[in-house]
């Protein structure tokens, strides 16, 4: 891999570069890397700073609500003045602040049939962070036929589930485990 990585990088990820798992090859792919983060909420908020922080090069986070109040209990990319701004653009700041040099994408859009193959294309692993069935289905439906691997995760009180899903690498996808969604009565919010 020809990625070097600058003076600034060496000095703030040197706690990775003494990882034997990580090291200097390993710093560099994640600076290589492209992850795209579906949703700013819950999921989203310790996904794109921990991400963001360890010096994945490239961030695109997919969000098109608004920071509430109400939310940030759980949604801790966002803060009280934040209340209002898109998600995006907050979670932006909040991770540019952490890493300057990282960079961020932001599409303040839902995920839909017409966009998502377009912006999947672009990355090399998607993270569902999406918080709703139809954008957990498309997300998975989307990643399969662009064939990147998907990191899923969801969370519902004091449960939470996490998987990969790598059906190009010999694995199965969502639908293998979940064929369709459930009935929209039986889906708490
Ligand atoms: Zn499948």
């Amino acid at each position: 891999m020809d990625i070097q990585l600058t003076n600034d990088e060496i000095g703030r990820y040197s706690r990775h570069l003494t990882l034997p798992q990580v090291g200097m090859a390993g710093q560099k792919k994640m600076k290589a890397a492209r992850v795209l983060l579906i949703g700013a909420g819950g999921l989203g908020s310790p996904l794109g700073l921990y991400l963001g922080a360890a010096g994945i090069g490239h961030l695109g986070i997919m969000d098109h609500d608004t920071v509430d109040v109400s939310n940030l209990h759980r949604q801790v990319a966002h803060g009280t003045k934040d209340a209002g701004r898109p998600k995006v653009e907050s979670i932006k700041d909040t991770i540019t602040n952490i890493n300057p040099l990282i960079e961020v994408t932001t599409y303040q859009e839902r995920l839909t049939r017409d966009n998502a193959l377009r912006i999947f294309q672009d990355y090399d692993v998607i993270v569902d962070g999406s918080d709703n069935f139809a954008t957990r289905y498309l997300t998975n439906d989307a990643a399969f036929f662009a064939q990147k691997p998907l990191v899923y995760g969801s969370i519902f009180m004091f449960e939470g589930q996490i998987t990969v899903f790598h059906p190009h690498g010999g694995g199965p996808c969502y639908r293998c485990l979940y064929s369709s969604p459930p009935p929209a009565a039986l889906v708490p919010s």
